[in-house]
């Protein structure tokens, strides 16, 4: 099992801070931003590069929810959105 599935599932605790049937969205342990956010699908996915289409155009709805939320409350200059494939 991949460490956001044990989140999901509630084996390794986590800050979330959204939650709901499909997503979830927690704080990183390992920050690399203030607000790092980290907006994962509840359901198993390699990555986004193999995410379906309409699971992955709700993952980006809430992080865009989320990223509005933080850039009103922390005041912040800019938002950075990204995903990692692979080890790279
Ligand atoms: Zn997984």
């Amino acid at each position: 099992m991949c460490i956001f599935c044990e989140i999901v599932s509630g084996n390794i605790p986590a800050r979330i801070v959204y939650e709901d049937d499909q997503v979830i969205a927690f704080l990183d342990v390992a920050p690399t931003s203030y607000g790092h956010t980290l907006v994962v699908p509840k359901q198993h996915v390699e990555s986004f590069l193999d995410c379906p289409e309409e699971l992955l155009d709700h993952v980006m709805k809430v992080a865009q929810e989320l990223a509005n939320r933080l850039k009103n409350n922390l005041n912040c200059d800019g938002i950075n959105v990204l995903t990692n494939v692979g080890e790279a």
